[in-house]
Parts: C-alpha cells; sequence; structure tokens
C-alpha cells in the first residue's frame, strides 16, 4: 500500500500569482520580489521572463520562488521589463512544461503569457484547434488562448488579443509580454483580481497589492474587468476589449486565498474576515471560554469572533510554517501524523476549556476532524466548530482547486459525509420540529445551526423549510463526523455583507452550486465580438496555426 501522504491535501488550493514590472533597470529582481510576496498563490512552480528590448529571456522551474531564483539565475534575466508567475495546477498537470510564463514563437512574433484563472471552455476549444491543425505542447487551458492569438487575423497584438479573448469564456488575469511591450488584460466578469501600481517611474502589475508593499511601490488602480492594458515605452493606453458583463469577483479571494493585507477587489482583506468573524459570532453564539483559531487563515475571523462575543482569543494551536508541499512517508504509530506536522496544540491553554474552533472553511472534512480530535486531546472540554463562509457544496471551475462534488463533504452528493440512521433522523426531525418556533421569533438554535442565507426566489414556505430541514440535517451529519459539539457555518447573506457586496458582483457558486458560466461540462459555445480592425485575410492565412512553444 502506498502510505505516502502529502500534507495540506484537504484546503482549498490557491491558483496562481502573476507579477509583471515594466520599465526599471532592476525588472527580474522586482518581478522575483512580487513573486515572493504571491507565493500563497501556488507552490508548484515559478517562471519570469524578461525583455532586453532584442530578446525574451525565461527561467522557469519546479518549487518555490526563493528555491528557483538564486542570484545566478537571476543575473540570466537581463532587460527592463519581466513578467513573474507562480503556480497551483488548476487545469493540467503540475509537470515543467505547464509551468508559465509560456513563451511562444507566431506569427505576431515573440510573446509571453502568464495566466490567472481557468477557462471552462477550454477542453472544448482543444478538440476544436486540434481538429482545425493546432499541436498543443503544453496541457494547460493557457495554451488555447496562445493558439487563438497566433490564429487571429488581427493586425495587432492587441487586436489579436482581444479576439481570442471574446471567444473563450472563464476566469483569466493575463499579462502577456513582448520584446517593447506588456499587456495587462482581465476578464469580462473580473473572477481574479489584478492591480495597478507604480514605482519610479516604471508600471507595475501584480495579482495582489502585498507584490506592491514588498518592493515600494504605489497602488494607482485594479485592472477593470473587461480591460486590457497596454504597456510601452511612450506610456500606458487602456481599451475595454470586451462588452461589459455582469460582476462576478471571486469571494473566496476574501474567505481564504487572498493574503489578508491585500487590497482585493478594492477592500482589504483583513477587513472582511474580521467581520466574517464578527457575523459568525452574532450568527452562532455558544457559551464558551477560549476562541481559538486553526491558524494561519482563521486568525482574522476567530479575532473578530472573539471581539465580538466578548470570548477571549488564545492561540491554543501553534503553526509549524516549514512544512511545505511535502511528500513525507507517516509513522505508523503516529495518529493524524500529517496535521501533527503542521499543528501543534497547547495543551496549557486547551485544557478544561469550552473551546471556539474558527477555521475559514471545511473541505473534505478529514483534516477538521483531525484538528478536532487533537484539540479534544489536549483536553479541552468542548470543541465548537464555526467556520467563517458557508457550506461548500459544489466545485469551482473558474481557477480554484476543489475536488469533485462526491469528495465535499458539504455536498448533497457527498460520499465522505456519513447519514443520520432512521432513527437519528426521525430524532433529528422531531429535534428540529420543535425548534422551528423559537427559529422563527429570530433565537438561533445552541447546538446545530444552519448555514442559513439566501432563499432562492419564488421558494415557498413548505420548500424553504424543506431545503433548510436538508441543510440542518447535511450540517448535522457533518459535526457528528468531525467529532464537534456544535458547528455552524457563517450564512451566505453574511459573507455578502462582510465584503460590503452591495450590488451582487461577488461569485458565489461553490456555495449555491449555480454557475454564472457553465463550466460542469466544459463546452460553451464559442462568441466572437467584432471590436477589432481585421487584416486582409490572405496575408495571415499562410501563417494560421504554426507557433511554436519556445522550451526553458
Ligand atoms: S466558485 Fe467559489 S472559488 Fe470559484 S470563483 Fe466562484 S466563489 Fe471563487
Amino acid at each position: 500500500m502506498n502510505r505516502l501522504v502529502q500534507i495540506e491535501n484537504d484546503r482549498f488550493h490557491d491558483h496562481c500569482g502573476v507579477c509583471g514590472v515594466f520599465g526599471h533597470p532592476e525588472a527580474a529582481k522586482l518581478a522575483y520580489l512580487g513573486l515572493y510576496a504571491l507565493q500563497h498563490r501556488g507552490q508548484e512552480s515559478a517562471g519570469i521572463v524578461s525583455s532586453d528590448g532584442r530578446e525574451l529571456h525565461l527561467e522557469k522551474s519546479m518549487g518555490l520562488v526563493a528555491d528557483i531564483f538564486q542570484p545566478e539565475v537571476l543575473a540570466r534575466l537581463p532587460g527592463d521589463a519581466a513578467l513573474g508567475h507562480t503556480r497551483y495546477s488548476t487545469a493540467g498537470d503540475t509537470s515543467l512544461i505547464n509551468a508559465q510564463p509560456i513563451v511562444i514563437d507566431c506569427n505576431k512574433g515573440k510573446l509571453a503569457l502568464g495566466h490567472n484563472g481557468n477557462l471552462p471552455s477550454a477542453a472544448k476549444w482543444r478538440r476544436t484547434l486540434e481538429h482545425r491543425g493546432s499541436i498543443f505542447q503544453t496541457t494547460s487551458d493557457t495554451e488555447v488562448i496562445v493558439h487563438l492569438v497566433a490564429r487571429s487575423q488581427a493586425r495587432n497584438l492587441s487586436g489579436a488579443l482581444a479576439d481570442a479573448l471574446n471567444q473563450v469564456e472563464g476566469a483569466y488575469s493575463l499579462l502577456v509580454l513582448t520584446r517593447d511591450e506588456m499587456y495587462a488584460l482581465r476578464d469580462p466578469r473580473g473572477f481574479r483580481p489584478l492591480a495597478l501600481g507604480k514605482l519610479d517611474g516604471a508600471w507595475i502589475v501584480a495579482s495582489e497589492t502585498c507584490a506592491f508593499d514588498l518592493i515600494g511601490a504605489t497602488y494607482v488602480r485594479d485592472v477593470e474587468p473587461g480591460e486590457m492594458l497596454r504597456i510601452t515605452r511612450a506610456g500606458i493606453e487602456s481599451l475595454h476589449f470586451a462588452a461589459e458583463k455582469p460582476l462576478q469577483q471571486c469571494i473566496f479571494e476574501h474567505v481564504y486565498f487572498a493574503r489578508p493585507d491585500s487590497l482585493v477587489f478594492g477592500r482589504v482583506v483583513e477587513q472582511s474576515r474580521e467581520m466574517l468573524g464578527r457575523l459568525l459570532a452574532r450568527e452562532h453564539p455558544v457559551p464558551a471560554d477560549i476562541v481559538v483559531p486553526v491558524p494561519d487563515s482563521g486568525v482574522p475571523a476567530a479575532v473578530g469572533y472573539s471581539q465580538e462575543s466578548g470570548v477571549p482569543f488564545r492561540m491554543g494551536l501553534i503553526r509549524n510554517h516549514y512544512v511545505g508541499r511535502t511528500f513525507i512517508e507517516p509513522v505508523q504509530s503516529i495518529r493524524d501524523f500529517g496535521v501533527k506536522l503542521k499543528l501543534n496544540p497547547v495543551p496549557e491553554i486547551l485544557r478544561g476549556k469550552r473551546v471556539v474552533l474558527v477555521d475559514d472553511s471545511i473541505v473534505r472534512g478529514t483534516t477538521s476532524r483531525k484538528i478536532v480530535r487533537m484539540v479534544r486531546e489536549a483536553g479541552a472540554a468542548e470543541v465548537h466548530v464555526r467556520i467563517s463562509c458557508p457550506p461548500t457544496i459544489s466545485p469551482c471551475y473558474y481557477g480554484v482547486d476543489t475536488p469533485t462534488r462526491e469528495e465535499l463533504i458539504a455536498s448533497d452528493e457527498s460520499r465522505v459525509r456519513p447519514r443520520l440512521t432512521p432513527e437519528e433522523l426521525e430524532e433529528f426531525e422531531t429535534h428540529l420540529d420543535r425548534r422551528r418556533a423559537p427559529r422563527s421569533a429570530g433565537v438561533p438554535p445552541a447546538d446545530v445551526q444552519s448555514g442559513g442565507g439566501e432563499k432562492p426566489a419564488g421558494e415557498t414556505p413548505a420548500l424553504r423549510d424543506s431545503r433548510s430541514n436538508r441543510e440542518q440535517r447535511s450540517i448535522e451529519e457533518i459535526r457528528q463526523y468531525l467529532g464537534a459539539d456544535s458547528l455552524g457555518y457563517v450564512s451566505l447573506s453574511s459573507l455578502h455583507r462582510a465584503v460590503d457586496d452591495t450590488r451582487g458582483s461577488f461569485c458565489t457558486s461553490c456555495y449555491t452550486g449555480v454557475y454564472p458560466v457553465d463550466g460542469s461540462q466544459g463546452e460553451l459555445e464559442a462568441r466572437r465580438l467584432e471590436i477589432i480592425e481585421e487584416a486582409p485575410v490572405a496575408s495571415v492565412m499562410g501563417v494560421q496555426g504554426e507557433i511554436q512553444v519556445v522550451p526553458k
């Protein structure tokens, strides 16, 4: 039996981070520092491509940013423009060929691309393009964009990019570097963040503003959804390359992905997370002695919970920060080996205490169950789990690595979740009936607590009751699986409130199962908006599809 386990395999994984620098003599070093700040967005591989005005120079490798970019590697990246990318695979496998930036030589010249996001329509496009003779050299969905750019009949690169991107649907915050230009583009729904900054006259573009902080750059503004910025030595131009679409900014950036010190979609992430903790405390109060976060990502919500409830905040779990994404051989005799490598309980803090354990999410539940057990074994009298997002019931198709519906413990199709026995179910239904009256009077249940939240439009009271009972049953089943004394998730309406979403501009598909771009089948009809200048067909037909991915 293969006993290798991967640390942190029961978390949502960050997608990718990009950082571009244009017009600075130390461009590659700044891109490196930017990637260093964005390391949380992807830890599998990293790459930087630089331009000295004559040639593109590429260095990429598997591993962490600091390990890859030693001084001698950075010395091989000359020029005043650079594009960096750090990757966790959301599409395509994890090998070096899929590491980015992807550098290609095509009829539009030599260019490099770094992509954060995911294209649900990539599989369909791949088949179509292969049918037309395109030869793919990676398994990454980003290469679909590359082929569409190469096939575009537009006269210039900005036209070709617009042409290509208007044919695909999905999430992309994209940086493109040529010998003398840099482009920054964001999809019209704005799924992923992308910010513009300035340093000593140079332009910096990064997934998150924490990259600006490290290098001393000033935040200018976000790249707008559907906007293309073209940065040259003559200045910066803005072009809206796509028709306006309803915004779908990823709300999970605020729950978990982005660094708390970043400004994402115009709001400081730390602020949202603390507010989530406060709202969680209001929705799911419980008599307790201490509030303990699951570090690091549970800390801001635990601070908010503690401030709102008046229950003292204590670091009852300490995180070992030096455990990377490493494969290790577990020792049979050590229970919960993987979790113990990462987290250590402090018995002196936990012993005899009624603990509110705050975390940002539950994926499969396997890690949360181990953490609950660990806290109990350290002497806690009670463990009340509080989660600062609603139950995750559906996968993400827009650039976040989530397991299948069957693996998500909160999904109706979950294979992980134990089901109540008929006797338990009957008892639980009676329990819900008994509690219905006080709940409708505004008193939250004390032991089993629902995700609550928004109700679909047009839902009848009877349907609402049955949906609410189903949700509560599911939460009770999860509570039993975790071995917690109680379990409460923040509601969807509170999540919107915590990120100050007054206009419905955030994606919440993984909590609702309703998708703005149908990604579940990976099939979408291609649409093309004729907003570009077209070159005479004859002038480009001969080179269509002839692209070459430049290997490292
Ligand atoms: S489905 Fe969830 S993780 Fe994916 S973009 Fe939407 S909110 Fe973010």
